[in-house]
């Protein structure tokens, strides 16, 4: 049987033009004209000065961990529920984190939970907006400007997503973009950091393409990394961001069918299509099994495999990673809803190039699986 993808890209706008035009003019290292021009496109729809096109978008936390200089030991507060590049970041920078839970409905982190976690030791909070809707932003600020803390905001799930009318990525010191397959806006694999401090700007410049130096090229002063970004990948980039108003208007229409048609299952709960303050773009349509559901989120996704659907889990809390262990990093706490998303949570086929067919034979399955 043909599995329904849990993700297929939409490529078929200019990509294949802006990629002829690589091969025809022999640009496919970093050096090409596209990457530029995707850094100032998307810097541009993001509200921000500068874009720094990097390889991926774990790099590009990375990157921005390192020119931001915490000292060693500084605790930075995040959701536990999260991916794991937001981690590692972190811990590679030499700094300790901080866990906080999510809120049950929008699956954000729960800004409440914050301030009590906030000691002399804390530099900095990383935001991460979670599936499709944002994290309180105002709440960060005003913590942010009562304790004197960086941000940090994550919106690899978030091109096209705003927080109050204001795009997400323009909030943070410094915020960072994904461009793996499964984003809004696709390069295959790639990244972005984007600021609109020159300085901050012009050493992640520098680190992407390891600190090599304009007068002394090979004399290094600091240790960057090799993160750039192709001009192939740019290409795709260009083209990506040209429709990127197109996707999330199919986005917002395919969160809105798929909660349509399984809104009456009673054993689960269905993404918000909006809150307060923004519209749910659906980055992925997430499930959520209730507590009533005598099936476990396993059992329902292996049901819906055997039946030519795929599916994903939820992220793993951070504060239960093995790997933090090894590390030395406390971690005994109980963060209850991160947990329960962990456990009881998955995602049906979400990707942008997924018809219209397809999503009604996930719909049928999907309903057959909890009669
Ligand atoms: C996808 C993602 C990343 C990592 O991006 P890669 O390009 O896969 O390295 C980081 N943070 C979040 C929240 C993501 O969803």
């Amino acid at each position: 049987m043909n599995l329904i993808p849990v993700n297929q890209p939409l490529l078929n706008g200019n990509e294949r033009k802006y990629l002829n035009e690589c091969l025809d003019t022999g640009w496919i290292s970093s050096e090409g004209p596209f990457v530029k021009k995707f850094e100032a496109l998307f810097a541009q729809k993001v509200d921000r000065k500068y874009g720094i096109a990097v390889c991926n978008g774990s790099a590009a936390l990375e990157a921005a961990l390192q020119v931001l200089d915490f000292e060693r030991g500084a605790e930075i507060i995040l959701p536990s529920f999260t991916i794991i590049s937001c981690l590692s970041a972190i811990v590679r920078a030499g700094c300790t984190p901080v866990f906080v839970d999510s809120v049950p409905v929008t699956w954000n982190m729960d800004c409440n939970q914050i301030e009590k976690k906030i000691t002399s030791k804390t530099k900095a909070i990383m935001v991460v907006h979670i599936y499709g809707l944002p994290t309180d932003m105002d709440h960060v600020l005003r913590l942010s400007a009562k304790y004197n803390l960086k941000i940090i905001e994550d919106a690899a799930e978030g091109h096209g997503l705003n927080y109050k009318n204001k795009p997400v990525g323009s909030f943070g010191d410094i915020s960072t973009f994904s461009f793996y397959s499964n984003k809004h806006v696709t390069t295959g694999e790639g990244g972005m950091v984007l600021t609109n401090d020159a300085n901050l700007a012009g050493r992640l410049y520098s680190i992407r393409n390891l600190c090599f130096q304009p007068a002394q090229r090979f004399v290094h002063e600091e240790l960057g990394y090799n993160f750039r970004m192709t001009n192939i990948q740019a290409a795709i980039g260009v083209a990506q961001v040209e429709q990127l108003d197109n996707f999330i208007k199919k986005k917002k229409e395919m969160g809105k069918y798929y909660i349509s048609q399984l809104e009456n299952i009673e054993q689960i709960q269905l993404p918000q299509v909006s809150t307060d303050y923004a519209e749910n773009i659906f980055w992925v349509f997430g499930i959520l099994i209730k507590n009533n559901c005598p099936f476990s989120a396993k059992e329902i996704m292996s049901s819906l495999r055997e039946l030519g659907i795929d599916t994903r889990p939820f992220f793993y809390p951070l504060h239960l990673q093995p790997a933090l262990r090894k590390l030395n990093i406390k971690s005994d706490e109980s963060l209850p809803v991160a947990e329960n998303l962990a456990e009881k949570g998955f995602y049906i086929p979400s990707g942008l190039g997924l018809s219209l067919e397809q999503m009604e034979i996930v719909c049928k399955r999907v309903k057959q699986v909890f009669e």
